[in-house]
C-alpha cells in the first residue's frame, strides 16, 4: 500500500483540518479521537508519511522511531492512565480494520478498556 497524502491524518498534519492536540514534539502529533470510545481515547501519530506499523518500523529513522515510541509514555502520564494502565491499539491494513492509512496508536483508558478482542464463534 502506497502512502495517501489527502488521507485525513496528513490534513491534520498540514492543519487542513483541525484537532483537539494533546502532544506535539518535532516528530509527533497527538489528539482526541473524535469517537472516543473510552473516556480519554487520543491518537498518536508520526509526522513523516507512514501508512502503518509495518512501513514505520521498516522506513523511519531512528530518531523518528525513538521520539514515537518515547511519546506515548510521556502521552499516557500526561494523561494520568500510565499508573492504572491503558489499552494501546494499532490497528493495520484490511484486516486490523485500518481506517485512516496514516499509522496511528490509540491510547484508550480512564476506565477499563474490557476483554481484549471477542473469541471467534
Ligand atoms: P482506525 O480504525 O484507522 O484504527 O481508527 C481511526 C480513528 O480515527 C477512529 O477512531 C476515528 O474515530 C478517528 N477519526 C477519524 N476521522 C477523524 C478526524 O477527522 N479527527 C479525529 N480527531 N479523529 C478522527
Amino acid at each position: 500500500m502506497a502512502y495517501d497524502p489527502n488521507n485525513i491524518f496528513a490534513k491534520i498534519l498540514r492543519g487542513e483540518i483541525p484537532c483537539v492536540k494533546v502532544y506535539e514534539d518535532d516528530h509527533v502529533l497527538a489528539f482526541k479521537d473524535i469517537q472516543p470510545k473510552r473516556n480519554v481515547h487520543v491518537l498518536v501519530i508520526p509526522k513523516g508519511p507512514y501508512e502503518d506499523m509495518t512501513a514505520f518500523a521498516e522506513k523511519a529513522t531512528d530518531a523518528e522511531i525513538a521520539a514515537y515510541t518515547r511519546a506515548v509514555a510521556k502521552i499516557a502520564r500526561e494523561l494520568k492512565v500510565a499508573e492504572k494502565g491503558y489499552r494501546l491499539i494499532a490497528n493495520t491494513g484490511a484486516d486490523g480494520h485500518q481506517e485512516v492509512p496514516h499509522l496511528h496508536f490509540h491510547i484508550l483508558g480512564g476506565e477499563p478498556c474490557g476483554p481484549m478482542i471477542k473469541a471467534k464463534d
